[in-house]
């Protein structure tokens, strides 16, 4: 029998029949991501059902020699919970770990395993009278160890931070199959070097986190969505800074998109509705939250919009009048993910630009693709209040999606020449996984690339978990 045989039946001993997966069709959803972009293969899906069992499948690997892929909903996109072709390593899925342990509503916090699925998370805290602020895109299928994992933002980053911000306290499975206790529930500690911060992002390379305290808050009693058309970008980031200096930080969400983005969406996606009467070549769609309901706050951000107007930031506007309305302008939104794929093909980048830079960042970037891909149409959105812009660049018209895709690294290149220009980030939410781990040397520099390095020779000296992402 070889090592990885008697190695899985180890395996299969303390996870049972059900937590173990070794069968192609079974294995198969864990082997991909839905874009179909990165495949791997792998001798077996192992679905432990406590941590207890993932630190005793942890030994084992670690004394057979077998590298781990954690897994959570597999929605970051970008290779990192997906094995390499060769096959080498096991999946280990968190799925199973999906209890709630408690919620503290006078500490106002949330202890969670790590395959809870974050819709239930914030259903969970609704629940309590109390608000988990995260949420994305994938929240109806993203786990929060793969959010943890990825450190990952949102709509409401604006307000409340990134998933970093709102994790207290973490239970990890080290390399060696030891389990690090740091579920502390505590605002204040400081008592030496913060440990859970470094498995945060850290896209399972680290350790696998099991369980964590989350932090809590007040929900909020009022909410104001205004969908507002503006003539730029640079209208956009003023606008949004006055209204937070005039509503006293209340804006949670502040999301940017162009003219071409509504438009794919009004074509491709039924029930897409443009709110307004006249076109604009850039929409905002915003939401101001507050802890108590007033006619004051409507008022102050109704003044704010009106001044905006008399400024020149604002041409047209409208306000949800209800929840139903407001949910219909997040639906434009949400659209516009979906109909670009009715576009051909599409060059993702996921870039962070300091917000003051945001509107620079748009116009040197489109001139630049334009240069290197004469008709290309960029349909930039995202979450402008954090710096979060999909540069999103869909094929000229009539152009070969094959032949067009096929220039994606040079594209991307392009656009990241305009991104490091402006101190930004290649990566705002899907992280590096093994699509952008070549360019990480170039992008943190040799110092800060010789303490990554170390601190995961570190914590993983054999490299057996995640092996080969993020870090080249
Ligand atoms: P996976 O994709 O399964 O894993 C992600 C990484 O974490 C992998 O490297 C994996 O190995 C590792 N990992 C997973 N679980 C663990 C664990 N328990 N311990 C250690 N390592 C682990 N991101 C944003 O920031 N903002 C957005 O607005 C946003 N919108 C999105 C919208 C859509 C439609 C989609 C598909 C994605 C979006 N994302 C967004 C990406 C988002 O960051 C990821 O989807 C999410 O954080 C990953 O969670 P997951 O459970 O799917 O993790």
């Amino acid at each position: 029998m070889t090592n990885i045989a008697a190695a899985l039946d180890q395996i299969r001993a303390i996870v049972g029949p059900s937590g173990i997966l070794t069968d192609a069709a079974d294995m198969a959803p864990y082997l991909a991501e839905w874009r179909g972009r990165f495949k791997g293969n792998s001798p077996a899906v192992v679905r432990p059902a406590s941590t207890e069992e993932v630190a005793a499948v942890v030994k084992i690997c670690a004394g057979a020699g077998i590298p781990i892929v954690p897994q959570g909903g597999n929605t970051s996109l970008v290779g990192g919970s997906i094995p390499y072709e060769e096959g080498r390593e096991i999946v280990l899925s968190l799925s199973r770990m999906n209890r709630i342990r408690d919620i503290d509503t006078l500490n106002y916090t949330m202890t969670v395993e790590a395959g809870v699925v974050l819709t239930s998370i914030q259903e969970a805290a609704a629940d309590a009278d109390r608000l988990f602020p995260l949420s994305l895109g994938a929240e109806g299928t993203a786990q929060i160890g793969g959010l943890i994992s990825t450190n990952a933002g949102g709509i409401n980053v604006l307000r409340y931070g990134n998933t970093r911000d709102l994790v207290l306290g973490l239970e990890v499975v080290l390399a060696d199959g030891r389990v690090w206790d740091g579920m502390r529930r505590l605002r204040k500690n400081n008592t030496g070097y913060d440990l859970k911060n470094l498995f945060i992002g850290a896209e399972g390379t680290l350790g696998i986190v099991t369980a964590a305290v989350l932090k809590l808050f007040p929900r909020p009693r009022q909410s104001i969505t205004a969908f507002v058309a503006v003539p730029s970008p640079a209208a956009a980031i003023e606008l949004l800074a006055r209204l937070r200096a005039a509503s006293g930080d209340a804006v949670s969400a502040f999301e940017l998109m162009s003219r071409r983005c509504l438009d794919f969406a009004l074509k491709h996606v039924a029930g897409t509705v443009d709110p307004l009467s006249e076109p604009s070549p850039w929409y905002v769609l915003t939401e101001l939250t507050a802890g108590t309901k007033s006619d004051a706050f409507q008022e102050t951000v109704e003044t704010a919009l009106g001044e905006a107007f008399e400024a020149e930031l604002a041409t047209d506007a409208t306000l949800a009048q209800s929840d139903a309305q407001a949910k219909q302008l997040w639906f434009i939104r949400e659209a516009i993910v979906e109909a670009q794929k009715f576009e051909g093909g599409s060059i993702k980048n996921d870039v962070s630009i300091p917000v003051s830079r945001v509107a620079e960042f748009i116009e040197l970037a489109e001139a630049a693709v334009a240069e290197a891909c004469p008709g290309i149409r960029p349909t930039p959105f995202g979450h402008v209040g954090d710096g979060n812009i999909h540069f999103n660049l869909s094929q000229p018209e009539g152009a070969d999606t094959k032949a067009y895709l096929d220039r994606w690294d040079e594209i991307c290149h392009v656009v990241n020449e305009v991104i490091f220009k402006l101190d930004g980030s290649i990566s705002a939410e899907h992280g590096v996984g093994r699509f952008k781990k070549d360019e990480m040397p170039a992008i943190k520099g040799p110092v800060e690339f010789d303490m990554l390095r170390a601190i995961k020779a570190t914590l993983d000296p054999n490299g057996l978990l995640n092996p080969g992402k993020m870090l080249p």
